[in-house]
């Protein structure tokens, strides 16, 4: 399968995945710090950024990286034990890594949306990551407007949620036109993953986020069961959600506006990765009009309400849902 492009994303989000798990592995003393927007980041979430931005800058240093934290959070005074708590959580990797090295590497991420980039969230899911719940490590390839690599390492998502013995800890690469594969992060025993089109409408399922302001639990509902979905929806954080689509775990998942944040505009590294790894599976992404969503214009989705991700067969039936709801 790989390109040089996909080789390196791979490394770069398995580098990363291992150094989140190092951290958790010691959760009971990571703190979050609270971003000026209020959202929480932990040392895993700098660690990992500076992580796949010394290993994409390295191998492709004119691809500008747009991810989503920046070393000046890192850098306040009140926050100098955590700067030197993720230094040496990358120390393990590059030993030779210093303190001022580590937020040059942080930066590296804050390039601008351009005719090819890559767009990084190194934890998408934070509030999972410190419940110690689903997150992922999120990285995609832009060009010319479109996503053309897709990685998302999700390192607490069952290999088989239907076999928990299979244990966890598996990664997502899907390529344009050439299909999404999936393979234990400590195996990468790639093979392709598929959509399900379950023939019998009890077997479906939907996935929501856990965190209530992130969309809308009652209208995701009431569109779930319009659309013919019975079962009681998963709840899961990050972009999980679109490889448990891709993957046949649910038939679709949906990220309708938070009736407490209206104006809330999401974010492409959010979705960019998640959207191919379900369209190279065989399912379709739009927004709750049935746009395409805007990956490729901002590191907002100005022009994106609402997200609506399915199996390909449910799509129009979640689009009419929603048009008779209006
Ligand atoms: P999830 O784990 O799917 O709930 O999504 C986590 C992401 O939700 C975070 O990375 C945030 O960027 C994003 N987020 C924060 N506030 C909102 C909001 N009001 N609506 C939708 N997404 C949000
Ligand atoms: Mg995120």
């Amino acid at each position: 399968m790989p390109s040089y492009e996909v080789e390196i994303a791979i490394a770069a989000v398995i580098k990363a995945a291992q150094l989140c798990e190092a951290v958790r592995a010691d959760l009971a003393g990571v703190a979050a710090i609270e971003k000026d927007d209020r959202s929480p980041v932990t040392i895993a979430d700098f660690g990992s950024q500076a992580v796949v931005c010394h290993m994409l800058k390295t191998a492709l240093p004119d691809v500008p990286i747009v991810g989503e934290e920046d070393s000046a959070d890192l850098r306040r005074p009140e926050n100098a034990p955590e700067w030197a708590h993720v230094t040496a959580y990358v120390q393990r990797f590059y030993p030779d890594a210093t303190p001022e090295m580590l937020c040059e590497w942080i930066d590296a991420g804050n390039g601008e949306v351009a005719d090819r980039f890559w767009t990084l969230d190194p934890i998408d899911g934070t509030k999972g990551f410190l419940r110690d719940d689903q997150y992922a490590i999120a990285l995609a390839l832009i060009e010319d407007g479109e996503v053309t690599v897709g990685v998302l390492g999700c390192p607490a998502l069952p290999v088989d949620l239907d076999d928990l013995e299979r244990g966890k800890g598996v990664i997502f690469v899907a390529v344009r036109g050439k299909g999404t594969q999936m393979a234990r992060l400590d195996a990468l025993d790639f093979t392709p993953v598929h959509v399900a089109h379950a023939a019998d409408a009890a077997a479906w399922r939907f996935v929501e986020s856990v965190e209530s302001a992130h969309g809308d639990h009652a209208l995701q509902e009431a569109i779930a069961q319009a659309a013919g979905i019975t079962r009681p929806p998963l709840r899961m954080d990050s972009q999980v959600k679109y490889g448990a689509v891709a993957r046949g775990d649910a038939v679709l998942y949906l990220r309708l506006p938070s009736p407490k944040h209206p104006g809330y505009r999401e974010k492409i590294w959010d979705h960019a990765a998640g959207t191919l790894v379900v369209e190279e599976a065989g399912g379709r992404v739009t927004d709750m009009h049935g746009r395409p969503l805007d990956l490729a214009s901002a590191a907002r989705m100005n022009h994106t309400q609402g997200v609506v991700v399915s199996n390909g067969v449910l799509h129009a039936a979640v689009l009419d849902a929603l048009t008779s709801k209006e």
